[in-house]
């Protein structure tokens, strides 16, 4: 049953890539890293429960699976190319990997990722997805060079992850227009958009760059401490979508967008300087980003309200407001 699964897994992934000598089916792949790069390598796990609430359907898990770990690429500026994946269930179930594996793979192809191997075991759910890419060497976007001075600035919207979490875990009958709103909220919970490509671009532009998988506050605050600076925000400049707007009121939509996690979105530093051809780059790419603030001297992460009072926040999550 197992190897069933294997080779089900195996078919439904494929993908020819040269730098592969050898992928699922051995007792370790062979992989041949091209010249001239440097090998970015990062493992996340998702456990049922915790990750993704029980009754998520497993073709969204397979894509998040593999998204998240994009992510954990794209905010490096690495361009993918192989993952292992390690697959914990409850039972040989192959209707669960058919599903898993169509959600992998319409992340998996687009970018030409080749899964050349993994693990497969009976356990609570839970699975493993490690992602190996390439960056030229010296030009990875790290968290620790932002610079008194750089704007901070954001992809796409920020908020909509949390809210459609609360979706799944309320949900009320609304009107048609509501659930059009719901439905994607819901969609950017279960399909995140790893922002590879605005990573790439990145790679000359920024100072420093992290993926928002906890939230702005938090992340934002992990350059913060790397670099040895403190940030401003200006809340009114947070991107937020007609959906969490439309949804939900903006002390709310604010609160998402600070502390909700789970976005996978860009948030980078870039001197001042350099913020128009950024937001042309990316622009160009189809890739929404939105300045919200600025590194300063000091340390953590402030948040200025409407009024142009600061606003009391906590850096992991969120207190209320002033
Ligand atoms: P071994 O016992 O030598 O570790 P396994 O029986 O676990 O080998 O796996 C056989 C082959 O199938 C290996 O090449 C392994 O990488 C691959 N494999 C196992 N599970 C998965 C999975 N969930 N996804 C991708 N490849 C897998
Ligand atoms: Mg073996």
């Amino acid at each position: 049953m197992e190897f069933d699964l294997i080779e089900l897994i195996r078919q439904r992934t494929a993908q020819p890539r040269d730098d592969v000598r050898l992928g699922i089916g051995d007792d370790a792949a062979l992989l041949a890293v091209p010249a001239g790069q440097e090998l970015a390598v990062a493992i996340d796990t998702l456990v049922e429960g915790v990750h993704f609430p029980r009754g998520t359907a497993a073709a969204d898990i397979g894509w998040k699976a593999l998204a998240v770990n994009l992510s954990d690429l794209a905010a490096m500026g690495a361009s993918p190319a192989w993952a292992l994946l390690a697959l914990t269930m409850p039972s040989g179930d192959a209707g669960f990997v058919e599903g898993f594996v169509e959600g992998f793979s319409q992340l998996a192809q687009p970018h030409r990722l080749a899964l050349v191997g993994g693990d497969t075991t009976r356990g609570p759910l839970s699975i493993s997805v490690a992602v190996h890419g390439f960056v030229p060497p010296g030009k990875a976007l790290g968290r620790s060079e932002a610079r008194v001075g750089d704007a901070v600035l954001v992809t796409g919207t920020l908020g909509d992850a949390a809210a459609g979490l609360q979706a799944l875990q309320h949900p009320t009958p609304g009107e048609q227009g509501d659930i059009k709103l719901r439905d994607y909220l819901i969609g950017r919970l279960n399909r995140p958009t790893p922002r590879l490509a605005a990573g790439i671009a990145l790679r000359d532009q920024a100072h420093a760059c992290v993926d928002i998988s906890d939230g702005l506050l938090a992340d934002l605050g992990h350059i913060c401490v790397a670099s040895g600076v403190g940030a401003e925000i200006e809340a009114a400049l947070l991107p937020r979508s007609s959906a969490l707007l439309g949804l939900h009121d903006d002390t709310t939509a604010l609160r998402f967008a600070l502390s909700g996690g789970d976005d996978y979105e860009l948030c980078f530093t870039v001197p001042a300087s350099r913020v128009a051809q950024v937001q042309a780059d990316l622009s160009r790419l189809g890739c929404g980003v939105t300045r919200i603030g600025r590194i300063v001297e000091g340390e953590g992460v402030r948040v200025r309200g409407h009024e142009g009072d600061w606003l009391k926040t906590r850096q992991s999550g969120w207190e209320h407001f002033a």
